[in-house]
């Protein structure tokens, strides 16, 4: 049995040796380990021909009509052979292949997987993306508002001052060419200011957590086209409101805002998905990230 130490157990020890060699970690162990119920999806492959080339069809079939999903992880190489009928030696020939095409990734000491196609894994990244987005920007809202609203019922002509100071230097920093870096600081900082006048000693102290949404280590929505104008009218509206101490119309204010931002964000990344479908690639997903702050 010198094909126990073939060359792809080799450059993937543990990966596909199920304790026959005494060398894997996963060892029978991981034959319980994959999806319980996929037992009836592998059957043992009775038709003439290269078995390898059997192996390679079968697997590849089962992976196009979705019976193993992308992702998923195969059955461990003695228990997969077992359940095909085949040898263990032509099984990893075969899944050698398949890894050679791009179908399966073979991960060290983990197992074998089925591969998602790129188009796979951009579309599940961006899911994600909007599930977060759509969160943060909630957070935002349930912060920001009753902060604006105290701001505005407790505003002295001090805050004010320093409210119209923060709104000028944005002002500055919007004259082209514009630093969207610079300018997406000074929008946070206008936002993190207001969470500051609203004088709640426990509100302000989750001015760390609206730092980190409104960074979240992303791009800035502001270079959204359009964007920068809306918000210029939003932060001017919020400043006036406040001025007035009109709590009300502040609340309302930053929940346009907000709600403004997080239309344009989500937006983007709609796009980013749309670019799935255009023959040239998702490069606009990849070049254009998310942002929050706004
Ligand atoms: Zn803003």
């Amino acid at each position: 049995m010198a094909s126990e130490t073939s060359d792809l157990e080799a450059s993937a020890p543990g990966a596909m040796s199920d304790g026959a060699t005494g060398a894997g970690a996963d060892g029978a162990g991981v034959a319980a380990d994959w999806r319980a119920g996929t037992a009836e999806v592998w059957k043992p492959l009775k038709q003439p021909g290269n078995l390898t080339q059997r192996i390679v069809l079968a697997i590849e079939e089962l992976v196009d009509t979705r019976q193993i999903g992308a992702g998923e992880r195969l059955p461990a190489e003695r228990e997969l052979a077992r359940l095909l009928g085949v040898s263990r030696p032509a099984l990893r020939e075969g899944l050698k292949i398949l890894e050679a095409r791009g179908r399966l990734a073979v991960r060290h000491g983990k197992g074998v997987f089925v591969r998602m196609s790129g188009e796979e894994a951009m579309r599940a990244g961006l899911a994600h993306v909007r599930a977060n987005l759509a969160e943060l920007f909630a957070m935002r809202e349930a912060l920001e508002e009753p902060a604006a609203a105290w701001a505005a019922a407790s505003a002295t002509p001090a805050d004010v001052a320093r409210l119209a100071e923060a709104l000028a230097a944005e002002e500055e920093a919007r004259r082209p060419p514009v630093d969207f870096e610079r300018l997406g600081a000074l929008d946070a900082g206008f936002h993190m200011l207001i969470v500051e006048l609203a004088k709640n000693r426990f509100l302000r102290q989750t001015l760390d957590v609206l730092q980190d949404m409104l960074d979240a280590g992303m791009e800035t929505t502001l270079t959204i086209p359009g964007r920068i104008d809306q918000a210029r009218a939003d932060h001017r509206a919020i400043f006036e409101a406040i001025e007035k101490g009109d709590a009300a119309g502040a609340r309302q204010a930053v929940r346009k805002h907000v709600r403004g931002a997080r239309d344009a964000a989500l937006a983007r990344v709609g796009h980013g998905l749309e670019d799935l479908g255009n023959p040239e690639g998702p490069a606009g997903a990849q070049r254009e990230v998310p942002g929050a702050s706004d």
